[in-house]
């Protein structure tokens, strides 16, 4: 079908026609005809990079152009929030305004009433929907990014119960990849199905065994023995390689050994430019290997990164500098990554349960990344038969379909949370209507049989009663408390919630930051390090030692919650370390995590002493501990010691720099106010811009001659923040 053709608005399919697309794939053309235009529901389930973006865009816009409302586009991650606000910025030449909204889930974001398309995580968008935000009521079309995480353990009640909310509310439009029950979550949502594996790029899947090729049709090839050889080869021919492993570790491991391979095949240009690309990098002992992979023309890619990394390796990546990226399968969802060839070295992973296969859908959306659409005329997929028989492996995961999506409603701390967001936000006010909006979820569609739900739904219902998050009027009717109603706002687990108000008598008598840290660490909603074998004794001894700063008990060895315990004395020990600014690259070192595990440490310890803070505000706080509840928010904030929180407030002073200015004798803002710009800039990693920011924020202009004044310019310049200030 030809975009011409599409009964779209004109302006829709003059952007379309711009962005150089002038005929639709076949399975977008299929989309498009389903009655998604005129308003029906669809899943449209085809592999990655066929296209379904352009679908939604189309709906999307064409939609917003002719009614009005607001179109709403989830996804599972927030890197993905960025990419796709990024690509939907265009439709703002039609007049269409676009926001995305990720972190902070205790807001109504107003601000979201001006824009139109709304790119926004599920866990967000489920948060904004419990406050009540005023204009969900406008939105008349759901955008479910990568919705086959309806199976996923941890996210996909989520989404489950925000598709539950908007059924029949808004449009829905569902991509999915390929799953083994499309037709269930069409029939649940009341849509049309649009499935097809049809790709833009050709893709060939092999299995590859001891030096032996063979690919799906049967044709064989033959490559030295070791694996590395189908890398070497892929570069030798100008092409890429993603290679897939499951372990961090192995992650980086491979990407070393490939470097090596590789870098003979690098000209001088492309080493000069890995060079200074490894320069960009900070210094800390993961990218110290980094930085040693990036010389040949290797990186690894896994969720111990920064994002700053993860993104300067996938532009290079892009670009055709890096040349092989080694990665764990956070990479498989979602970036968009394609390479010529997909190498999977493993099928398995460890999980709680020991050894496990890694699913089809997820193998097939690994495979799903060879072939760049424009450059390859097919791209090539090959999984690496090492402990597993190639014969089984190919009939598993290249001739196998995809496992069924099952729901994942039931999961209990999810559940929890999700009963408890019913009965105080989402006006529930009885046991029975409380089942029949379970009768609505994919859940009760799939089993017909809700005895076993309705069953958890009552103990759950209990628990929250019991606990004063909900209470029974007279006909047994639900009445949320307040305690309830804030819990569910802050989006933390109950169970969390309750945690936090059994220990507020302990905490006024002693608050000191281990306690806090270890209680907020003990949290279901936390994501706790583990303490290693080695690691165990240590951590007990601290424990022993800090133990009149504890809240909790220190359990015995042949506690099953001994080994829980550990990890997060080993937690509280990392964020006490970090509030008495300790350089990150020590931290990294001392506790062998990754950058990227330091910061969603922070992050979540962040949203939890946030939400503490908050709970206990409900419980006749006293004004001291109030102030050092909130003095030690702002030190995990900033990583500060307290005498730095008055420096930390201002603009671009960050712990290093607040630290700095301090111990050249600026410790308060009132000193800086006076200082003369020269010292200033005297101080370490004080340059003119940032000395330019804290004349903004003291709200004066910068005097001409100093603005932009080098360092050493700007030392001749006399004056102070404060005389301008008068
Ligand atoms: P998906 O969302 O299915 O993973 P995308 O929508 O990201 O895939 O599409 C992958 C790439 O294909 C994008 O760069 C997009 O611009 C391009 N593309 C989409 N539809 C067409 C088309 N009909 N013709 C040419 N290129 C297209």
């Amino acid at each position: 079908m030809r975009v011409e053709e599409l009964p779209v608005d004109e302006r829709v399919k003059k952007v379309v026609l711009e962005r150089g697309i002038e005929e639709l794939y076949p399975p977008q053309a299929e989309a498009l005809k389903s009655g998604v235009l005129k308003g029906r529901n669809l899943v449209l389930a085809i592999p990655t990079a066929s296209g379904k973006t352009l679908v939604s865009e189309i709906v999307m816009v064409n939609k917003l152009l002719r009614e009005g409302g607001k179109a709403v586009y989830l996804v599972p991650l927030k890197a993905l929030a960025e990419e796709k606000y990024r690509e939907f910025k265009e439709w703002e030449k039609l007049g269409l305004r676009v926001a995305a909204t990720t972190g902070d889930y205790d807001s109504t974001d107003e601000w979201l009433g001006r824009y139109d398309i709304i790119v926004a995580t599920a866990e967000k968008f489920d948060s904004l929907l419990r406050h009540g935000a005023r204009w969900i009521d406008e939105v008349k079309l759901v955008v479910a990014d990568e919705v086959h995480l309806i199976g996923s353990y941890d996210r996909g009640a989520t989404l489950e119960m925000i598709l539950t909310h908007m059924l029949g509310k808004a449009q829905i439009l569902a991509l999915s990849a390929t799953v083994g029950n499309a037709e269930e979550l069409a029939e649940w949502l009341d849509a049309a199905l649009v499935m097809s594996d049809w790709r833009p790029v050709q893709l060939r899947k092999g299995i590859f065994h001891l030096g032996t090729l063979v690919w799906e049709d049967g044709k064989v090839e033959r490559y030295p023995e070791n694996w590395y050889s189908l890398v070497t080869d892929a570069v030798k021919r100008g092409k890429g390689a993603l290679v897939f492993v499951n372990t961090r570790r192995s992650a980086e491991k491979e990407a070393l050994a490939l470097s090596k391979l590789v870098s003979g095949y690098l000209t001088k240009p492309e080493k000069r430019a890995l060079e200074r690309l490894a320069s960009e990098l900070e210094d800390n002992p993961t990218s110290e290997k980094l930085k040693r992979a990036l010389k040949g023309g290797v990186a690894f890619h896994h969720a111990g990164l920064s994002r700053a990394e993860r993104t300067l390796i996938e532009d290079a990546f892009r670009e055709g500098l890096i040349k092989v990226i080694t990665a764990t399968p956070t990479l498989s969802a979602g970036v968009n990554l394609p390479s010529f060839r997909v190498i999977i070295r493993d099928t398995k992973r460890y999980s709680n349960f020991g050894w496990v296969d890694i699913p089809v859908l997820e193998i097939q959306q690994m495979m799903g990344r060879a072939g760049r659409p424009r450059y390859d005329k097919f791209g090539e997929a090959i999984i690496v038969a090492r402990t597993e028989e190639p014969g089984k492996l190919m009939e598993r995961y290249i001739r196998g379909r995809p496992e069924k999506l099952f729901s994942m409603l039931a999961n209990e701390q999810a559940f929890r949370s999700q009963v408890l967001a019913l009965i105080t936000n989402f006006g529930v006010s009885s046991f029975r209507e409380l089942i029949s909006f379970l009768e609505r979820t994919f859940y009760a569609h799939q089993r017909k049989d809700l005895s076993s739900l309705e069953y958890k739904a009552k103990e759950v219902v209990y628990f929250l009663i019991e606990n004063e998050f909900v209470d029974l009027d007279l006909e047994d009717n639900f009445m949320p408390l307040p305690f309830g109603k804030r819990t569910s706002q802050l989006y933390i687990d109950p169970l969390t919630a309750k945690k936090f108000r059994d220990t507020f008598p302990a905490i006024e008598r002693n608050p000191n930051p281990f306690g806090i840290f270890q209680l907020i660490a003990s949290t279901p909603d936390m994501a706790t390090l583990t303490a290693r074998r080695r690691e165990m004794e240590d951590y007990l001894d601290l424990a022993y030692e800090l133990e009149g700063e504890l809240y909790a008990s220190i359990p015995y060895y042949e506690d099953s919650r001994f080994q829980g315990f550990l990890g997060q004395v080993k937690t509280a020990k990392v964020l006490l370390d970090w509030i008495n600014e300790v350089p990150e690259a020590r931290i990294y070192e001392t506790y062998s995590i990754d950058p990227g595990d330091l910061y969603r440490i922070l992050e979540l310890a962040d949203w939890l002493m946030y939400s503490l803070i908050e709970l206990y505000r409900l419980f006749e706080p006293k004004a001291e501990v109030l102030q050092y509840l909130r003095d030690l928010h702002l030190r995990l904030r900033h990583g500060v010691r307290e005498e730095l929180l008055e420096l930390v407030k201002l603009p671009n002073i960050g712990r290093k720099r607040a630290r700095a200015l301090y111990n050249a004798g600026f410790r308060s803002q009132e000193d800086i106010m006076r200082a003369k710009v020269k010292d200033l800039l005297e101080v370490e990693g004080i340059g003119i811009k940032v000395v330019e920011g804290l004349f903004r924020y003291f709200g004066v202009e910068m005097p001409g001659e100093i603005k932009g004044a080098t360092k050493r310019s700007g030392r001749k310049k006399r004056g102070t923040l404060d005389a301008f200030l008068k």
